[in-house]
């Protein structure tokens, strides 16, 4: 998917803050931070949404749960906590369309999961 800017991320093609890689995850730091810690991690594989995951995908996604863990421990928010966001599509707010979980931490976070409008 060459019009995807977070493909563009894994090819190096657009910097990013890096903060680990290996063959088939990246995690980078959010261009634009709502939170004092907030972070990206995607398969290197293009997956546009929540609703394009495939059983083949099972294992990329179950290991992005322990880069998200090993992430918040080496951050030093494991203890105090964090939160994990997927966005799916218009009403969930998703804007780049390669699947993606945010982890947010830094400070508390509150208890609701949708502002009130
Ligand atoms: P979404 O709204 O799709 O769940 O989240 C997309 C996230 O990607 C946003 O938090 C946005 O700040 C971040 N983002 C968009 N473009 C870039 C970029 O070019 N580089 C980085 N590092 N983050 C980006
Ligand atoms: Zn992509």
């Amino acid at each position: 998917m060459n019009d995807c800017i977070f493909c563009k991320i894994i090819d190096k093609e657009i910097p990013a803050n890096i903060v680990f890689e290996n063959e088939d995850i990246i995690a980078f730091e959010d261009a634009h931070p709502v939170a004092p810690i907030h972070y990206l991690v995607i398969p290197k594989k293009h997956i546009s949404s929540m609703n394009d995951v495939k059983q083949e995908d099972i294992e990329v996604l179950g290991k992005i749960q322990l880069v998200l863990r090993d992430l918040a421990k080496q951050l030093g928010v494991a203890e105090n906590g964090y939160r994990v966001i997927t966005n799916c599509g218009e009403d969930g707010g998703q804007k780049v369309k390669h699947i993606h979980y945010h982890l947010l931490a830094g400070k508390h976070l509150g208890h609701k999961l949708v502002k009130e409008e």
